[in-house]
């Protein structure tokens, strides 16, 4: 079961609590990360609380005089919550000194079968559940490798990098995707020419193209540069592929934008909004605001959309018309539902479904890719 760390990820479950409640399916072991000793707890399922006491975490008796990192013994299963992970626990103490982090240290490939079974439904095709394992493998060691190191954890749990819901969302045929794909990756050609791991960014439908990466993240690798999709309007719900969002009031749209952009306050009120720069297929790549003062300011258009809406739900991607009404401005003829980058969810189905494999959903995808199995040091 153990792996050498390089292919374990950190993932940051909880970021801001006070206490918790853990327990493990088997013994838990915890270590004073500062006093380098440990304390056991030899009663699986025993429900732990932990809480901050002034300035240190604490445990019924046992005060810990540094961060805390939670060993679990076979099944290697712990709860927080009442949230099921694989792994282990660490909890971190935030510079506040108030509050503390919960980190789920785990395997790359124990991590993903948390992962592809919240990103995509269970019961889609084999291959394109391959597809998946492959592209959330790669990214996820991008993610690593480019931020980890300066912080405690990896990656987050939700949207902003990828959906984990660990244990319980586990199904069959999700960690069987994992399995049949495990310790393969994609790479690309850097711009000196050697073979790298690159950000496989996937979204739920392009809406008839994928969108080149540099007008979303701003990344310049050429296997991001986007293709013509025909599949995805076979497979997505009709409403996800073509779309009209709702109206929002003028008012509505100043406290959205100036809620999450405070600087945008110099425009006092948003009075206009246009389309500032659209790729070649449509997607609105930087929006331009007028405010009530005549003064103007530019949002990336994925940004706009989501300061607007943080759901992504009602504005479901940046492929739309900006309309504007006595009453505030709607967003007509939208396509597509996501960012738009890289591997197109709902066209990977309808590949798989037409009988391409995981590798020919992946190189479509991803243009100028390779599969390569990692090594044994991850
Ligand atoms: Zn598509």
């Amino acid at each position: 079961m153990q792996q050498p760390e390089a292919c374990w990820i950190r993932v940051l479950l909880f970021g801001n609590l006070n206490e918790c409640v853990i327990s493990g399916y088997g013994n838990l072991v915890i270590e004073d990360r500062e006093m380098g000793v440990t304390a056991r707890f030899n009663r699986p399922n025993q429900a732990l609380t932990v809480r901050m006491d002034a300035g240190k975490l604490r445990i019924g008796e046992h005060l810990f005089d540094g961060d805390m990192m939670i060993q679990t013994e076979t099944p290697f299963v712990f709860t927080v919550n009442e949230l099921p992970f694989r792994g282990h626990l660490r909890l971190s103490r935030n510079d506040d000194g108030m509050t503390f982090s919960a980190i789920n240290h785990v395997p790359v490939e124990s991590y993903l079968c948390g992962v592809i079974a919240a990103e995509m439904q269970s019961y889609w095709e084999p291959e394109a559940l391959k597809a998946q394992a492959v592209a959330s493998r790669t990214y996820c060691l991008f993610i690593k490798h480019r931020f980890g190191r300066g912080r405690d954890w990896d990656v987050r749990r939700s949207q902003a990098h990828q959906v984990y819901r660990g244990m319980a969302a586990e199904t069959a045929p999700t960690n069987e995707a994992v399995f049949q794909t495990a310790g393969i990756v994609l790479v690309c050609p850097d711009k000196s020419g050697k073979r790298t791991i690159f950000p496989a960014y996937y979204s739920s439908a392009c809406g008839g193209h994928t969108e080149n990466s540099r007008f979303i993240f701003g990344d310049s690798f050429s296997v991001l540069r986007g293709v013509e999709c025909p599949y995805c309007r076979k497979t997505t719900r009709s409403d996800y592929f073509y779309w009209t969002g709702p109206l929002f009031s003028r008012e509505e749209i100043t406290r959205r934008l100036l809620g999450r952009y405070p600087s945008l306050a110099r425009l006092e009120s948003i009075e206009q909004i246009e389309a500032a720069q659209q790729s070649e297929i449509g997607r609105i790549v930087s929006v331009r605001l007028t405010g009530t003062n005549g003064r103007t300011a530019f949002l990336r258009g994925e940004d706009f959309r989501l300061a607007l809406d943080p759901s992504g739900r009602k504005l479901k991607s940046a492929i739309f018309t900006i309309h504007r009404t006595d009453r505030g401005f709607e967003f007509v003829e939208g396509r597509g539902f996501g960012h738009g980058t890289g591997l197109c969810q709902s066209g990977a189905q309808a590949l798989a479904r037409s009988g391409s494999s995981f590798s020919e959903i992946l190189q479509y995808y991803y243009p100028g890719s390779q599969l390569v199995r990692l090594k044994e040091q991850g």
